[in-house]
């Protein structure tokens, strides 16, 4: 048996589903614009609608048969989105919203709007996309490069340590290595040597 507050919270949850349920039957009419998209009632949402519509219909749309029509595609969009955020419209549907908007938007993104439009990219799928799913060719290229770069610098940094032939890895059997010696016993003692090997990353003292 289910304990009363859940009971009660549950009821609580149909209520608020069948009051959007509601708005969304007493608002359902065509806008007057022509673009075909159904309100909700609700401002925000509407709003969303709205600028998805603009923003995936900036391009000329080719006749393509078979195709749902974008408004169709819209609504979806919306509605999973809507739907992914707990039937708010609070911050996480504002700021998921925002970053969607803001990659379809990218006049380099064009390839993410005709997935979008021709539903390459399903909007159940798309409402889930990380910012790096969602950035333009271009700007994953950059930051593919970006990243090769930070790799190249980590290894000119190392072909400044010293290397030598002396040490042989055990795990590779390479002689890629380079050392240091520190002192970590008494002063009488011979010092430590550490030694990494630069082709598996194995490290040892000897
Ligand atoms: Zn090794």
């Amino acid at each position: 048996m289910e304990a009363p507050s859940a009971v009660s919270s549950q009821t609580g949850n149909k209520r608020k589903r069948d009051i959007v349920k509601q708005q969304e039957q007493n608002h359902s009419k065509e806008k007057q614009d022509g673009s075909k998209i159904h309100i909700t009632g609700v401002p925000m949402r509407d709003k969303v609608r709205t600028l998805f519509y603009q923003v995936l219909t900036t391009e000329p749309q080719q006749d393509h048969q078979g195709r749902q029509p974008i408004h169709v595609t819209v609504e979806e969009i919306e509605e999973e989105l809507f739907s992914s955020c707990d039937n708010e419209t609070g911050k996480e549907y504002q700021e998921r919203f925002r970053s969607l908007y803001r990659n379809l938007k990218d006049t380099k993104n064009a390839s993410l709007r005709e997935a979008i439009v021709s539903r390459t990219i399903l909007p159940k799928d798309f409402v889930v996309m990380t910012p790096h799913e969602l950035a333009n060719p271009e700007l994953k290229k950059e930051r593919e490069q970006l990243r090769k770069e930070s790799i190249r610098e980590s290894k000119k940094s190392v072909d400044t340590q010293t290397f030598s032939e002396e040490f042989q890895c055990r795990k590779c059997g390479l002689r890629k290595c380079s050392f240091f010696q520190m002192q970590t016993r008494s002063a009488d003692e011979p010092m430590t040597t550490f030694v990494t090997c630069h082709n598996c990353g194995n490290r040892w003292k000897q």
